[in-house]
């Protein structure tokens, strides 16, 4: 588009609002917001995901591209992988700081800083993607979270969410609780103590590093994303077992950050688009993933010959129990991480009648 049909819609829309005000104070007003609509605002989007990486950073580069065309330009965000402007775990730092204006990632990697940013995410045993989604922005999640968020100067925004995660890959069969005793597995945050507190070794490590520890034998398992992702890392060609369900991270959701002062500066279009735009790439993310899991697993049970298995119910169910000790041990030494967690608490108990009467009982029989 030119010039000269930017500045007639430009015209065309401040028409409209003085039509729409009428009073004068709405007009000088609306006639600032007019001006606004020319000016071209160019960010830079930080992302805790590894260049190139399947759907997550294509996610957060759709985001980029679909808000500079529905913006005609106006907003202009540059996308950065991990690393690539500032480290993949520096990036709350970075746009909290204002050093960049957005970051996409997962709220969980925050732990260290902001304990309860780990609710936002995904807990042991917690509420799936369809959870979330109702809790986030029905049940007054969101809500919380910008809350939480307020003091380091962001404000967050849902975009993205992996659906149920896999149980992992493991060397030997998992028949037993006592099968996990003094199992070295790389399974990070909350579901990583939960598998402690069970007897189990968990083991830090960065997804590079993964393929090489469990092919040689330092560690014994480990869990990453699902089918999709786990199949291009190769992790079939490591380990015998493939374990499900993901107990760990039912859900993992993924977050755009933007600068709340950068965010306030812009006009009141280019952050409803942002808005919009954050939820129509959470949905896709949600839809890549489902989608791209469903054909790979198909292709490790029937090209790869993985044995897929779940795991014993007597399992999930001692871990189930670990798990909600875990989380209340974590609530009763920080008042605001049990603050968040008594809220994801009582949504996800009301939740949980409806869920098991719809959802799963309709599963059960398809
Ligand atoms: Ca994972």
């Amino acid at each position: 588009m030119n010039k000269k049909s930017i500045f007639n819609i430009a015209g065309f829309i401040m028409l409209l609002v003085l039509a729409a005000c009428g009073g004068s104070e709405s007009a000088s007003t609306s006639a600032t917001g007019a001006l606004d609509t020319g000016k071209v605002y160019k960010w830079k989007m930080v992302t805790t995901w590894p260049a190139n990486f399947p759907i997550f950073q294509e996610g957060a580069q759709k985001f980029a591209d679909d808000v500079r065309v529905m913006s005609n330009g106006r907003l202009d965000v540059q996308v950065f992988a991990g690393g690539e402007l500032v480290p993949a775990l520096q990036v709350f730092d970075a746009v909290s700081q204002g050093s960049v204006e957005m970051g996409h990632g997962s709220p969980y990697y925050w732990a260290g800083k902001v304990p309860e940013a780990q609710f936002f995410s995904s807990v042991p045993f917690g509420m799936t993607a369809r959870g979330m989604n109702a809790w986030l922005y029905g049940g007054g999640g969101l809500k919380l979270w910008r809350e939480i968020y307020r003091p380091f100067n962001l404000i967050p925004f849902p975009m993205g969410n992996t659906g149920i995660q896999m149980g992992g890959w493991f060397n030997k069969k998992i028949e037993s609780v006592a099968d996990i005793e003094g199992l070295r597995m790389r399974i990070p945050g909350l579901g990583g103590k939960v598998f402690k507190r069970a007897g189990g070794n968990p083991v830090l490590m960065s997804g590079g590093e993964i393929y090489t520890a469990l092919e040689r034998g330092t560690i014994d398992a480990t869990e990453w994303v699902g089918p999709f992702h786990d199949l291009r890392l190769g992790l079939n060609r490591a380990a015998k077992y493939y374990y499900y369900p993901g107990w760990h991270e039912p859900g993992t959701e993924f977050e755009l950050m933007v600068n709340l002062t950068a965010w306030n500066e812009l006009p009141p279009d280019l952050q409803k688009i942002i808005e919009v735009t954050a939820r129509a790439v959470s949905e896709w993310i949600y839809g890549e993933m489902e989608f791209h899991n469903s054909e790979a697993l198909q292709q490790l049970q029937q090209q790869k010959n993985v044995e897929v298995l779940e795991f014993p119910a007597d399992v999930l169910a001692a871990l189930k129990i670990t798990a909600a000790e875990t989380l209340q041990e974590e609530a009763a030494a920080n008042a605001k991480f049990k603050r968040v967690y008594e809220a994801y608490q009582a949504f996800s108990q009301g939740y949980g009648d409806w869920s098991r009467m719809s959802e799963q009982s309709y599963q059960a029989f398809r």
